[in-house]
This record gives structure tokens, sequence and C-alpha cells, in this order.
């Protein structure tokens, strides 16, 4: 390059004229002379225009093969009691009594209280369902820590819906080839009627999902009936109406990338993993070097592993991973790749495990076998005993692993919840009393010379029977007490009549005489009780007097 003023296509030097010669010159020695104090770095941007990728990869569409195998079959017995667990409970009936709603699991919105079968929960005890939520998110750290991504793989609704899909997609378009096949021919009746059917059938089950749920939140009967004759309140319409399309959109529609760019989850385990977790693990010191003509390459005098790289554990992924390449944070632990992988050992006749449940340390200890202590590549005849097995050194996972400080204190952590949300639960008071003194005025001075204070009691009778509760006062002495509304003489104590599961406001008016005024204490208690089944409840109140009021 001669200098900016060169011409779009310069002559050879020799033949050009002079003046362009002497230009030449001057830029030459000026090149020369910025090439001895400017040293040009070997940098380039990050987000250089030449090299820049798209921002967006579209998705490659993943096309899951069948797969069949002792984890298939676990995952479909998962899949049914989930499933079944979640459209058949809002139709579950538990007798409360007459006073109470029969459905054993019911989120009472209207009357603020959620049923779960015996238990009975007011708004005020939120606690226990926080404890709950505790004791599942302690439980998930259990279970993660030890088993790995287990809650992923096998009972994620995600997981679970996908599944579900899939069988739909699989019974109308085929499995795996039939499926790609499908996908890549022209439309044409037969391909446009079995997407149709598809995503009609896929419709169905995302509207069964909405409907379901929202049966949690009312009289499930009655609510069928109501929705399908369009007397449903407009909030559970479009409540269905969204669930609908988060199914549909999530299970139908997006499937794997909804664990791998929407949920946190995969990021978050990854601090609850261990040496000693159980992961899905290609065991690459066995597999490789894995070789397609295994038999002509082992006649060859070369090793081989196990891995015949036929990629069915590729096939089954239904996150379109290759476990071979190692852990990734998109595996979810289906283990569909290990029934895979077993189904094509088996038919080799090799041993099962190619692709297993392992720890990272039992990988680590045959990985070093493998290598000779990572002195060399992988040579699977390291950890092979003469007869071709596998060799007694070769570290199994042992269930001992499972007890250790991390399990024990996830563990620990949630019995103690339990523990103690199960003791609260059975000890719990179902009787309560709220009182609220009056501050304005804090008292009034009678004609007489006695004072009055005013309070607001509140009465929770939180059983589905009808209930006399009997209010009195403990300390005051000489004070009276007058229920407003209520027909009984003014006295020290009043039986007040409760509905069931209801909480029942009076207001009532303690009266001190003037000559109990000075030997009288400030404090007293309201005490309320049920005769019958002997529970009762105490509050602690002040009486306001002249001079002394707050
Ligand atoms: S790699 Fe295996 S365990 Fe992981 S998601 Fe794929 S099939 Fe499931
Ligand atoms: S299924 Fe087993 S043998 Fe086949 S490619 Fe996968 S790891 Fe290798």
């Amino acid at each position: 390059m001669i200098g900016i003023n060169a011409p779009a296509h310069p002559e050879p030097l020799e033949q050009a004229s002079p003046s362009i010669l002497r230009a030449a010159e001057m830029t030459l020695v000026t090149d020369t002379a910025a090439s001895e104090t400017i040293e040009r770095l070997d940098a380039e941007a990050v987000n250089s225009a030449r090299t820049r990728q798209p921002l967006y990869a579209p998705r490659k569409k993943i096309f899951p093969k069948r797969a069949t195998g002792q984890f298939r079959r676990f995952k479909w017995l998962i899949m049914l009691v989930t499933l079944g667990i979640y459209y058949l409970t809002p139709w579950l009936r538990w007798d409360r009594g007459p006073h109470a709603p029969d459905q054993a699991v019911l989120v009472d919105l209207a009357n603020r209280r959620f049923y779960f079968f015996f238990i009975e929960i007011w708004p005020q005890e939120f606690i226990y369902v926080a404890g709950l939520l505790v004791m599942a998110g302690v439980g998930l750290f259990l279970i993660t820590s030890t088993v790995g991504r287990a809650w992923c793989g096998y009972t994620c609704p995600q997981t679970v819906w996908v599944d579900l899909f899939l069988v739909v997609e699989r019974a109308i378009e085929g499995d795996r080839n039939a499926r790609i096949k499908l996908d890549g021919a022209p439309m044409s009746a037969p391909k446009l009627a079995k997407r149709f059917s598809k995503h009609l059938i896929w419709v169905v089950i995302a509207v069964a999902t909405g409907g379901a749920w929202v049966f949690y939140f009312a009289d499930a009967p009655t609510l069928l009936v109501d929705i399908v004759t369009g007397q449903a309140a407009p909030v559970a319409y479009m409540t269905i109406a969204t669930l609908t399309a988060t199914t549909y959109v999530f299970g139908g529609l997006m499937r794997e990338q909804v664990c791998t760019y929407m949920c946190p989850w995969p990021r978050i385990q990854a601090a609850m993993l261990d040496e000693n977790s159980l992961t899905v693990t290609y065991n690459d010191w066995r597999g490789e070097p894995r070789s397609r003509h295994a038999k002509k390459a082992a006649a060859e005098g070369k090793t081989v592993g196990d891995c015949v790289d036929c990629n069915a554990c590729v096939a089954v992924c239904p996150m379109g991973i290759d476990i071979r390449d190692g852990q990734q944070l998109e595996c979810i632990t289906c283990a569909l790749c290990i029934d895979a992988c077993d189904g094509v050992m088996d038919k080799l006749g090799r041993e099962r495990g190619l692709i297993s449940y392992a720890t990272l340390a039992d990988y680590n200890a045959n990985m070093a076998l493998a290598t000779a202590s990572g002195t060399d590549v992988i040579n699977p005849d390291r950890v092979r005993d003469a007869a071709g097995g596998l060799s007694d050194k070769v570290a199994h996972f042992r269930w001992q692993k499972i007890f250790r400080p991390r399990t024990f204190v996830y563990f620990g952590t949630w019995s103690l919840i339990g523990l103690v949300m199960l003791y609260a639960l059975l000890t719990r008071d179902r009787l309560e009393v709220n009182v609220l003194h009056d501050r304005n005025p804090q008292y009034v001075v009678l004609s007489d010379g006695s004072i009055r204070n005013g309070y607001t009691v509140k009465l929770l009778n939180m059983i589905p029977e009808p209930r006399v509760i009997f209010l009195s006062l403990d300390g005051l002495p000489g004070a009276t007490m007058q229920v407003v509304g209520l027909d009984q003489p003014e006295g020290r104590s009043a039986a007040i009549p409760v509905d069931p599961d209801r909480l029942r406001e009076v207001r009532i008016f303690i009266t001190l005489p003037a000559d109990r005024l000075n030997d009288a204490n400030a404090k007293f208690s309201f005490v309320v009780e049920d005769k019958a089944s002997f529970e009762s409840d105490i509050y602690r109140a002040s009486f306001n007097r002249p001079g002394a009021a707050r």
C-alpha cells in the first residue's frame, strides 16, 4: 500500500511518474517512522462486524424417539400418578358436616379458607402454608443433592406435560423418523389433517389443564356446570384461557426451550450438587475411543471402547443434546439416554451402564483407572479384567454415599420443620378471641360517677359446628359487662352463640362503679370458653380511668 493518494489501479513503481514516486517515497518514510514508534496490537473488538454472530439463533426442531426401558416405565408411572393427582383431586369429597364444603382440597377464596382433607387453614394460619413451601424447597435441595435433577426429569409439570404432548404427537405423526419426514414434506391434505388433529388434541389437553386448576378454587361439580352453561365468573374463564394458552405454548410449542432459557432452576441446582450427587453420566472411561466399526477396528488391533457411536442416546433425548459431551445445563436427567444405551449394550452383549447414574467421585476414580492417573489417553482395557468383564477396581455407586453431612443437614432441617408444623397443627386452638379497645373516647364518666369503657370483641369459631361461647371477665373486681344486641342481663359473663366456621364481632361495654375505682387494677382479661370441648382462649386488656388513660 503506497498511500491514501494512490490511484485506484496503481502502476508498478518503476513505471510511475516522478511526482508519484516522490509521494510514494514520502509515504514510505512516514510509515517506516510510524512503525518504529507505534506498535500494532493483536486485538479485535469482541463484537467486530467482520466476525459478529447473530444474537438470535433459530431453534432447531427436536424429534425425540420413543425410548423403552426401566426409566421410561418409571416415568410413565410418575406421569400417571402426577396427572391423576392433578386432574382428579378437585373431585374428591371429604365430609366436614353440613356447615362446611365437602371438597377434599379447596382454596375457598370467598371465605378465605384453605381446606386439605381434615385440615382447615384460616388466613391468620398462613404460616402452615409458608412452612409447607419451605419444606418443599428444602426437600428439593435434599433430592437434588442426592439424585441430581430428579425433579426436572420426572415430576416437573413442564416435563410431565411435554411427555403427554409427545405421546399425542407420536400417536398421530409416528415416531422420530416419520415425524422428521412429515416435517420436511410439503403441505398436503394428509399432513394438514395430522397437524390439525395433533394441535386439536393438544388444545383439549390444555383446556382440561386450565379447567382442572379452577376447580381447586370452588366446588368442582357446581363450577363445571356453571362453566358449561356460561354462568361462571369471568375470572374463571380468564384463568382457564391463560392456563390453556401457557400449557399449549410451553408443552406443545416451546418444550425444551422452557427448561433451557426460562427456568432458573438449572442454574440454582449447580450449587446443590457435589461430587457424591448422582447425575446421568456418559462413562467415557469405558466408552472411548468410540467406533462405528468396532469389530473391524478390533481386528486391526486398535483399542476400542464400548460406544459404537450409534447416536441412540441422542435420538431419544427430549432436550436434543448429546450426553457424551459431558454434563450440560440442558440435561434434565430424565435418564432416557440410559434406557436407549442399555438397549444397545444388550444387543451387543456388553454390560449395561455405558450411560448411567453415577457420581463425579466414582467417575473420576474410573477415569483415573482408564487413563493411568491421567498420564495417558483413555484405554478401556485398563478397566477390564482378563475375561473381558469390568474390573473389580471399577467404582460403583454405593447407597451409603447418600448419607453425608449435606444430606443430613437438609433432611434434619426438613424433618424439624415438618415435626414443628405437625405439633403446632395438632395442638392449635380452634377458638380465639381478639379485642379492640375504643380509643376515642377512651372512657366515659356516667351520671352516677361510674366509668365505662367500650370494646369490640371478635370471637372466632374455627370449627364447622355452631358453638355457644362463654365470655367472662377475669380481674377488675366490681365491674360488669353489657353485650350490645344480646338479650342478657348485665353481669360478669355472657353466653354468645357463634355460627360454624365464622367470626362474630360484638360490642361490649364494661362499667366500673365509682366506689371501686381506686381498688381496681387497670389490667384484666377477657376469657372465652367452649364448655362442650373445654377449649378456651384469653385476651389481656386494660381499663382506662380518669388520670390513668393512655
Ligand atoms: S442427556 Fe439423557 S438424561 Fe439428559 S436430558 Fe437427554 S436423555 Fe435426558
Ligand atoms: S447409545 Fe450408547 S453406544 Fe450408542 S452412541 Fe450413545 S453412548 Fe454410544
